[in-house]
This record gives C-alpha cells, structure tokens and sequence, in this order.
C-alpha cells in the first residue's frame, strides 16, 4: 500500500514538474519570438494556407509578400494558442486568424497585440454564461484574451468576403483599439489627434445622420469602439463603398492604419 501511495506520489511530482517545465518552455519561446521569426525559414505549407486563402496577402507585392510572412511567424510564435472545445489549434487556424491580425497592422511596424497572450479558439459559435447569448468572438483585456469561433471566423472571410462583416477583423480591431491604451511597449501608436477626429466623425455620423440611410451596419452606434470595429470590417472588405460613401472618415482610417487597401490591386502589377 505505501509502494502505490509512494509511487502515485512521485508520478503527480514528475507530473506536475513536466507540466511546469514545459510552460517555462512555452513561455521562453513567445518572448524569443522577435529573433525566432526572424531567423527560421517561413514555411512553404503555411505559404500554401496564404495562397489558398488569403487575397490580402496574394495582392501584395513579392517585397511586401516577404515582411507579411516574417510578421505573421512573429504574431503566431509570440501567442499561446488555446483550443476550446476540441483537441488541437491546426496549422490552419494559426496562419489564417495571424494573418487577419498582420493585415490589420501591416502599416504598423511595431504593433504585434502584445498584451494580448491568448488566443482561444471554439470550433463554432459558444455559449457565454455571463452574458447567456451565443458568441462569435470576443475580447478579454483583464485575462490578456482573445477569443474568436472558427466557423464565424471562416466565414467571414471565406464565405462572405464582401458583406462587411468579419469576426477575426472585427475582434482585432477591437485589441488594436484597447492595445493603444495599455501602457506597455505598444503604447500610444495611434496619433491622437487623428484618433479623436475619427471618433468626432463617428459621433456625427450617429448622431446626426438618419439611422436609416446609415452606411455601417446599425450595430456600429452602440459606442466609439464598435463603431471603429465595424468601420474596420468596411475598410477591408469593401473599400470602393467606404471611401465614396464617407470619404474623410476612410481617409482619417487609412492615415490610423497607414495603409489604403484600394492602392493593393494595383500593388502586385
Ligand atoms: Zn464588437
């Protein structure tokens, strides 16, 4: 009896120790990620995922091709990839939901979501028993969180690409948006100045336009982070709409973003 209580013992030390070892592991290896991202080779099946998938990246030019890839190995290394309801983050997942966020802040060099450690994936969309709704996505500041279904996410991109309505966009624009106010080396990138003019059209436009003739989904004047999400969704999805429809607010966007994604088709010519 002592041998089994002995040896159940020393296995949940082993244990315990392997689990604590292996963190330790993980975690050195997303603070490494900055000289690992820029040392390993870029794999050719994540590429492949791109190729297949990803038209942002397929317009780009091979130079900008380059520095997407470098960036998107730096954002997947530096998370901690966590499934939720199934067994294992695929390939898949990771490149696609690191390229959502490289897109977003390709025209911020800098800018990797950094107090944003986790990124926890639900294979579909998942009952929230705070809020007792279903959820597509959300973004957890205080647990340094995000947290997208799959399926919405796919969907967003690959069965709807064009209706401005993309989860993996609109949950980072969020992170990008509350990245901006936590004091650490990402703090503060987006000009201020700029940023109050977006949020002063974006007042006017709700609360002076009829909700009706609204160009963003009504959704959007809930409050200024909504509204830059959703606004966020509309820039990369359907720019030509956008920039003819609300011209100073795209042109404030692509000066946050420092980016235009309507100069894109033209960039891989
Ligand atoms: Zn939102």
């Amino acid at each position: 009896m002592i041998t089994v209580i002995i040896l159940v013992g020393v296995f949940f030390i082993v244990y315990h120790y392997r689990t604590q070892v292996e963190q330790v592991y993980q975690a050195a290896g997303r603070v490494a990620a900055p000289v690992r991202s820029a040392l390993l080779p870029f794999p050719g099946s994540y590429r492949q995922i791109l190729n297949n998938y990803f038209p942002y990246y397929q317009k780009l030019s091979s130079e900008n091709r380059h520095r997407f890839e470098q960036k998107l190995l730096y954002f997947i290394l530096s998370k901690k990839w966590i499934p939720r309801q199934f067994d294992t983050v695929t390939d898949e997942m990771k490149v696609m939901i690191s390229a959502c966020a490289v897109q977003l802040t390709f025209g911020l060099p800098r800018i990797y979501l950094q107090h944003f450690i986790g990124i926890v994936i639900y294979p579909d969309n998942y009952y929230s028993s705070i809020t007792k709704r279903f959820h597509k996505g959300e973004v957890n500041p205080a647990y340094h969180l995000i947290v997208l279904s799959w399926k919405s996410f796919v969907d967003g991109y690959l069965v709807h690409p064009t209706d401005a309505i993309n989860v993996g966009l609109h949950e980072l624009a969020h992170a990008l948006r509350l990245e901006n106010l936590i004091r650490n080396d990402e703090y503060q990138f987006f000009d201020e100045e700029l940023l109050n003019k977006f949020d002063a059209y974006a007042y006017r436009i709700c609360h002076e336009a009829d909700p009706e003739l609204l160009f963003f989904r009504p959704y959007a004047c809930t409050n200024e982070h909504e509204f830059f999400s959703v606004a966020v969704e509309n820039f990369f999805e359907r720019p030509q709409e956008f920039k003819t429809a609300l011209p100073p607010l795209y042109e404030v966007l692509t000066k946050l973003l420092n980016q235009d994604p309507l100069l894109l088709t033209a960039e891989n010519n």
